[in-house]
């Protein structure tokens, strides 16, 4: 009698937990496992600019080009591009507000980042991304502009595009609102109009549409995604949830949403998880950023690394130092981890997609393993499954399933408290 209570508190202990954290725990196993490691960096913010950017797209290629993955195809850094900047601004001198006139990157002055664009592109090493006309918001901008000088400066343009990166990181946002904070919504018409402009403005740029859409600041809405399917974008890059706005202090405000590498987004879509951050200027170094490689790997999942043009684009002995450390990443990824993919992300997002077998472990062992170990990783619920003995199944299933799988590795190296 005390036994079979004692088995009932403890089966509903267990209960209890895994209802805690089911949310969490049924994105761990939707998520596909993969079968090689695949390692794809993703630059940012790429557009109008100084002629000496389409230079630092040159070294980023050759840096590319040195290295190849285990198939034998080079690195692929994929560019999140912006098409538009201010232009020559229009002064309205009754309220002292700017018009905003923008220069698109197909205009004379901005060839040679163009040329490099379409070379790396042509050469499999750049996959262009959509990162939006603009990296704001026109209309937001323009108000701000009444009241921040910097916003002001930026909206006047002048020979050289200014840089979206002067602004307050509030006013960087595209899909929101963000004159005066907290942010206010778009509405949709709004929305649908600019993201017609854009997907047309980036067909009319490059020849070809755009397929995966990057959101800028990483603030956007159902409504863009909803825009973005209806015009051909395939895949949406997330950082594993959605922010749909900015709070008072302009900080990001998540929506609570679990976005997962593989998992179905409006209309045809899919979204992918960008959560490694590899930006040497901000003194990042190739070491660790390689460890947080190593760790999406041993949790089946791709490495997606986020590394902006401002590494590349400032001054010029730190940007060489951030295409050196680049290339330290390479290699020492190539050298210490075998069977290292590159490729674009949209050619993962296919494989995530069709649960492509080249790419995708299906094996029940091997999902079972990589389940437990995703799920050691939420440190209040491994401490629980310890606490309720919880963890003692789920470290026989992870050493059953590893038995059945060549070269899988220790059960303690993966759950141990
Ligand atoms: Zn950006």
């Amino acid at each position: 009698m005390i036994l079979a209570t004692a088995v009932s508190a403890v089966l509903a202990a267990w209960l209890l937990l895994l209802g805690l954290f089911a949310r969490r725990l049924q994105a761990d196993w939707r998520e596909p496992v993969l079968a090689a490691p695949v390692l794809i960096v993703e630059s940012d913010d790429w557009g109008p600019g100084p002629p000496a950017d389409g230079t630092r797209l040159q070294a980023l290629l050759r840096v590319l080009r040195k290295h190849r993955g285990a198939d034998g195809r080079p690195p692929v850094i994929t560019l999140g591009v912006v098409l538009a900047a201010p232009g020559v601004g229009v002064s309205v001198a009754a309220n002292l507000a700017l018009e905003y006139s923008p220069s698109i990157l197909d205009e004379e002055r901005y060839s040679s980042i163009l040329a490099a664009m379409r070379e790396g592109s042509s050469a499999g090493v750049f996959a262009l991304q959509l990162h939006g006309r603009e990296h704001f918001w026109p209309l937001a901008v323009i108000k701000a502009a009444r009241h921040d000088p910097q916003a002001r400066a930026f909206l006047q343009g002048g020979p050289t595009a200014p840089r979206h990166e002067m602004l307050a990181s509030h006013l960087q946002s595209r899909w929101v609102d963000a004159a005066s904070l907290p942010s206010v919504a778009l509405d949709r018409e709004a929305i649908e109009r600019a993201v017609g402009e854009e997907t047309a403005c980036f067909r009319r740029v490059f020849g070809a549409p755009a397929r995966v859409a990057v959101p800028v600041t990483f603030v956007w809405t159902t409504d863009v995604e909803a825009a973005w399917a209806r015009h051909g974008i395939r895949v949406v890059v997330t950082p594993g949830s959605r922010n749909v706005g900015r709070d008072a202090e302009g900080r990001l405000v998540a929506d609570g949403s679990i976005l997962r590498n593989g998992d179905p987004a409006p209309g045809a879509m899919c979204y992918v998880v960008r959560d490694v951050y590899f930006e040497p200027a901000l003194g990042h170094t190739a070491e660790r950023t390689l460890q947080e490689i190593r760790e999406r790997h041993r949790l089946g999942r791709p490495a997606l690394v986020e590394m902006h043009r401002f590494n590349f684009t400032g001054d010029p002995v730190e940007a060489d130092r951030a295409l050196g450390e680049l290339d330290r990443l390479l290699a020492g990824a190539l050298r210490s981890i075998p069977r290292l993919r590159f490729m674009s992300t949209e050619a993962l997002s296919d494989a995530l997609r069709t649960r492509d077998p080249a790419l995708v472990d299906r094996r029940t062992a091997a999902r079972l393993r990589t389940f437990v170990l995703r799920a050691a990783t939420q440190h209040r619920l491994r401490k629980l499954a310890w606490l309720s003995g919880l963890a003692l199944p789920a470290v026989a299933i992870y050493g059953a399933a590893s038995l059945l799988l060549p070269g899988a590795g220790h059960p303690k190296s993966a759950v141990g408290s």
